[in-house]
């Protein structure tokens, strides 16, 4: 047995014309009396607000598209900044090694396991704070 709030989106649907109103809703409707009252309150909305207001689909299209190439773009950068710290970081490691500070390699290693999660929350608050802006 579904409950009002099934019917209630079911409702919704059918009012708003986006599917036809099913045998089980009818019947609920004619013995639920919050759903009747709420079928009628939608039905006495102003008109305006039930047409369903035309959007120039190739208009979103075309937004979503460059919204998605801007984060492609942004994104192609953030990997090529990792791939170019990752290789000077391999290369700065090796120089080290080849100069004999192994010892300073070592320390830098341990430095970087035990501060680098110290940073992380500070990386995750600093990307809430950047989705924020966006929104
Ligand atoms: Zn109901």
């Amino acid at each position: 047995m579904k409950n009002c709030t099934e019917f209630e989106m079911k409702i919704m649907d059918a009012v708003y014309g986006e599917s036809e109103i099913s045998e089980d809703c009818k019947s609920h409707l004619a013995t639920c009396e919050a759903c009747q009252s709420f079928y009628e309150s939608l039905l006495e909305l102003p008109a305006g607000t039930r047409e369903e207001i035309a959007v120039d689909e190739w208009v979103v299209g075309e937004a979503v598209k460059a919204a998605m190439e801007i984060t492609e773009k942004k994104n192609a950068f953030e990997r090529r900044l990792f791939l170019l710290a990752s290789l000077g970081l391999t290369g700065l490691g090796f120089a080290l090694v080849l100069n004999g500070y192994v010892q300073l390699l070592r320390n830098l290693y341990m430095g970087i396991y035990l501060g680098g999660p110290l940073v992380l929350p500070i990386i995750i608050w600093k990307r809430q704070q950047r989705g924020r802006d966006h929104a």
